[in-house]
């Protein structure tokens, strides 16, 4: 056994807290704008439930989490997507 003995864990031992962020596909250039009628999309921001998901799960920014918010509101008066699903 050396004296000096250097920590030899598993985990990188990290000073700052760094962590990926997840980018906001509606930022991107090529994606178009947040739409009611895109059900489609819409979908994938809501669980099966009909309940909408967080911007923590989505990754999506705040601007566009509140057009997206907004178009799921319009896209439920309408009829596209239900209030509550069984
Ligand atoms: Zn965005």
């Amino acid at each position: 056994m050396p004296t000096a003995r250097r920590k030899t864990s598993s985990k990188p031992k990290r000073s700052k807290t760094f962590y990926v962020k997840k980018s906001c596909r509606f930022c991107r250039k090529d994606t178009p704008r947040v739409d009611y009628k895109d059900v489609e999309t819409l979908r994938q921001y809501v669980t099966d439930r009909g309940k909408m998901l967080s911007r923590r799960i989505t990754g999506v920014c705040a601007p566009h989490q509140r057009a997206l918010s907004r178009e799921i509101k319009k896209a439920r008066f309408i009829a596209l997507l239900p209030f509550l699903e069984d």
